[in-house]
């Protein structure tokens, strides 16, 4: 008598996968999850989500927007608020005033809930600004894991100094490769 394929698991069949679809690594399952994170970001201008991990546990998330009770950049009769400054090797910089990036609001939400990220990872689905860069390396973050470069160039110098490592890992937030 020949059983089908899955029809020993205790599972009730709910969330079933095919046999091809592989298990995702932790780096995959904790930037699908940023990526998830991103779709309640709310700046017009881009959706960043960003997940702290220790010891594969997720310690905090967060994604870019208005501080807490104040408009969003999405809501009606509101906008981005852009703000431009000249980087060091002469390009144009744009940047929304009215949001708090992905990065430091997963920060703030783990001070907020006493929460210790020493010796963490964060799971961005963009690399840092400078500015957010300089506060990961100050909050302790051993490994940058990220899924889409922005502006690169202007933070290899202070990643090279820092000694803080960048890792990319290509996944949507349906744990699609
Ligand atoms: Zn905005
Ligand atoms: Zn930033």
């Amino acid at each position: 008598m020949s059983e089908e394929k899955g029809s020993l698991c205790c599972c009730s069949g709910v969330g079933s996968v095919s046999s091809q679809e592989e298990r995702l690594s932790w780096q995959e399952y904790f930037m699908s999850v940023a990526h998830l994170i991103s779709r309640r970001a709310t700046c017009t201008r881009g959706h960043i989500g960003a997940v702290i991990v220790r010891d594969n546990n997720i310690l905090s998330t967060g994604y870019n927007g208005a501080p807490s009770g104040l408009p969003h950049c999405n809501d009606s009769g509101s906008a981005c608020r852009i703000f431009r400054s000249i980087h060091p090797d002469g390009t144009i910089e744009e940047n929304c005033v009215n949001t708090i990036h992905a990065e430091i609001n997963a920060i703030a939400q783990a001070a907020k809930h006493g929460v210790s990220i020493r010796d963490s990872d964060i799971y961005i689905t963009a690399s840092p600004c400078i500015h957010c860069l300089k506060v990961l390396i100050n909050v302790g973050i051993k490994i940058i894991y990220y899924a889409n470069p922005y502006k690169i160039e202007h933070i290899a110098e202070l990643v090279k100094l820092s000694g803080i490592q960048f890792v990319r890992v290509t996944v949507d937030s349906t744990g699609r490769r």
